[in-house]
């Protein structure tokens, strides 16, 4: 299942890149905007009201990094970088300046197509206000703050709700270590990174059915976390 008709957005200046979205996304039924360069891609943000947008980041004119803090500033669009893996500061770099998510060079179609229906979904969701995380045998009520695991009361502390509720914001798709550490503990804190490891194991231990192989808490190394409920699996 699809969005009926989202327009996403193409920015990226290999031919070869744009063809292949434009087919892989096409074939599932979304309308594809394409630009070439960074300043064309900024016009067509505004003018074709694109509902997600995939930008490269080496891109001929000015830097992609740039285009998305640009495109932040009027737009709560989800924003998907393309990277190559020798961008990996670059990458951490734009999910700061608003990206939501990336797809590293080269990808799979299958992994693209799970990202953006993910960065759709959370667009949606974010209308929705829905604030119930299902992750297996765990149910976490976010707003009354309250989680169970097959049935019975479990204790979250409140730093650990505070982690699920940053991670749940952007549920399926990356949280930066950054983001996570200023959002929990504030500007002050944010390269304390042993805490992420610290606390993430024990949100693993209380709500992973394994938590050597997390399917819910999963790291992505040398950037961040990603947090997959029941219903973000594909
Ligand atoms: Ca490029």
């Amino acid at each position: 299942m699809t969005e009926a008709r989202s327009i996403i957005l193409v920015i990226e200046d290999e031919p070869e890149i744009r063809r292949f979205l434009r087919f892989s996304l096409g074939a599932e039924g979304y309308k594809v905007v394409e630009s070439a360069t960074a300043r064309r891609g900024s016009i067509d943000a505004a003018t074709h009201k694109p509902d997600l947008a995939i930008v490269d980041l080496g891109l001929p004119d000015f830097d992609g990094v740039d285009l998305i803090r640009r495109i932040r500033e009027w737009s709560p669009m989800p924003i998907l970088v393309l990277s190559a893996r020798v961008q990996e500061r670059t990458k951490i770099d734009a999910l700061d300046a608003g990206a939501d998510d990336y797809v590293t060079k080269p990808f799979g179609v299958g992994e693209l197509l799970a990202r953006v229906r993910a960065a759709l979904r959370h667009a949606v969701r974010i209308r929705s206000g829905k604030d119930t995380l299902a992750l297996e045998d765990a149910i976490i009520d976010l707003e009354a703050r309250k989680a169970t695991r097959g049935g019975k009361d479990i204790h979250l502390t409140p730093i650990e709700f505070r982690i699920v509720a940053c991670l749940a914001k952007h549920l399926g798709m990356v949280v930066t270590q950054r983001q996570l550490l200023r959002e929990v503990w504030g500007p002050t804190h944010v390269t304390a990174t042993h805490y992420l490891r610290i606390y993430m194991k024990q949100l693993r231990d209380k709500l992973e059915i394994d938590p050597v192989r997390p399917r819910h808490f999963i790291t992505e190394t040398g950037v961040g976390y990603r947090l997959v409920a029941d219903d973000e699996t594909t």
